[in-house]
């Protein structure tokens, strides 16, 4: 086999599938390195798995409110191994897919871990392979701490190997992946605690977006134990002890779940014998086309430490083939205006600046901002909390920050954050007329700018 190719992706995720796939289209000899199931974190341990397991907690919550709208359903059980089998049975499917896919496009699989033998040189199971230009997209892995007992706790990749629900559970974590997590398990019946460093979830969001979700985790029975800064983990007669750095405990727990970040895969790459720069916490840094340092290797991805989620990645490996083999010397990722969901329950979502960064402007943030109970918990004596809030600047309140908690928040942001991204201000949205009755008609009747009294 001639093993020099036009591309190799190193990584066979959402970033390394996607620029493959289209330098494949555009006739370059393209491969693949990839070491495990292709699809990568996304598809086998990430948003896909997760997002079936978000289903089954929606609708097991759906289950409990029924009767107080006359439904008369209870749940007899939670058939956990079902739903896993299903689940798994179905990313089988994306898997071979994608399998047949990369065959189809004669995309060359070499199955193993790249190391680097040079800037233009990998080896692959002992076997070297040459590029004109290389993308390394490795994605991360969950970071564990090596804090005494740490090996009890389990991560995100654990939870996906559950065979059955755990019954009371330690997330230790407050970011994204600990409040998704939590919220699906304390939904299928598991008694859920949270701890974290930070005295607040989902820190990094708007505070209305980190206020509400406090509130509504705790509204659904969650254990909120902020700040909190494990030092360790201890197996007890009574389960798994979660110590604090103070010397307090808190015991009785069968799972610990580390969700505490995510560490870039470049570890296993030897970038030692290359030239290309690395940051001390795995990170390849990259300009905006996904340059390194090093002329024809390239970043994408989770490793670049910008916007960790799988449309970015693959939207920065399709526009890198676009400027690599189709001629279009500036396309790029403009990873600016990125809109984000957090599955909650309800389910958070984001585009634009929080509040305090439009401030840092310098310019004019106008606020409005809304809190209610939306028309479908009428019935309710459940009453999870909706959060709506519009970020404006300048003048002419253009629309720079939309954050939101709330159900159908997860599908109502995708065209919302069209509108910011296009520059929409106040005015088109009060220009917008609503849609009756649902939680998005506030977004376009919000009155008065809110003063925080
Ligand atoms: C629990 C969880 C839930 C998530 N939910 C969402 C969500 O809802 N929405 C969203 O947008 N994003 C979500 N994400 C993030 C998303 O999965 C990542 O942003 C995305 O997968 C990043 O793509 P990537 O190509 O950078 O890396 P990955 O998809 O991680 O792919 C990297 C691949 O590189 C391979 N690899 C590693 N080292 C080597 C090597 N030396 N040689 C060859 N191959 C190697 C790995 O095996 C892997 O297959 C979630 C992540 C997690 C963990």
């Amino acid at each position: 086999m001639d093993n020099h190719f036009d591309l190799i992706a190193i990584g066979g995720g959402s970033g390394g599938l996607a620029i493959a796939e289209k330098a494949a289209a555009y006739g370059k000899r393209t491969a693949i390195v990839e070491p495990s199931h292709l699809g990568g974190t996304c598809v086998n341990v990430g948003c896909v798995p997760k997002k079936v397991m978000w289903y089954a907690s929606e609708i097991a919550q759906s289950v409990r409110d029924a009767p107080e709208l006359g439904i008369q359903a209870e749940i007899a059980a939670i058939d956990w191994p079902t739903l896993v089998k299903g689940r798994e049975g179905m990313i089988d499917g994306i898997r071979n897919y994608w399998n047949g896919y990369v065959d189809k496009l004669g995309i060359t699989l070499l199955k193993g871990s790249a190391r680097f033998v040079d800037n233009k040189t990998i080896e692959v199971n002992g076997a070297q392979y040459s590029a004109e230009h290389i993308a390394i997209a490795t994605g991360g892995r969950p970071i564990v701490p090596p804090v005494p007992g740490h090996e009890l706790g389990i991560t995100s990749d654990g939870f996906f190997k559950l065979e059955q629900a755990p019954k009371r559970v330690c997330v230790i974590g407050g970011g994204y992946i600990g409040v998704e997590l939590a919220g699906i398990l304390n939904s299928l019946g598991s008694e859920v605690t949270i701890v974290a460093l930070e005295p607040k979830v989902l820190e990094t969001f708007d505070p209305l977006i980190s206020e509400t979700v406090k509130h509504n985790l705790e509204h659904e029975g969650i254990t909120l134990n902020l700040p909190f800064a494990v030092a360790s983990l201890e197996q007890r007669d009574d389960g798994i002890a979660v110590i604090n750095k103070d010397g307090t405990a808190l015991t009785g727990f069968d799972t610990a779940l580390w969700a505490v970040g995510r560490r870039a895969n470049t570890d296993a790459l030897n970038l030692e014998a290359t030239d290309i720069e690395r940051q001390p916490n795995g990170i390849v840094p990259t300009d905006t086309f996904q340059n390194t340092n090093v002329a024809g290797v390239y970043a994408l991805g989770d490793i670049t430490g910008r916007a960790p989620l799988t449309p970015v990645a693959i939207a920065a490996g399709r526009r890198l083939a676009d400027r690599l083999f189709n001629n279009q010397p500036e396309r790029h990722l403009d990873y600016e205006n990125i809109p984000t969901v957090v599955f909650a329950h309800p389910p958070v979502g984001s585009v634009g600046l929080t509040e305090a960064q439009a401030r840092e402007t310098g310019k004019k943030v106008t606020i409005y901002q809304t809190t209610f109970t939306p028309m479908k918990y009428a019935l309710n004596t459940r009453e999870p909390r909706t959060a709506m809030k519009l970020v404006c600047s300048g003048e002419n309140e253009r629309v720079v920050g939309i954050h939101m908690v709330g159900d159908g928040v997860d599908e109502m942001l995708q065209g919302f954050a069209v509108a910011l991204k296009m520059g929409a201000t106040k005015e088109d949205f009060d220009n917008t007329v609503a849609i009756h009755p649902v939680s998005a008609e506030e977004l376009v009747t919000l009155k008065e700018p809110y003063t925080g009294d």
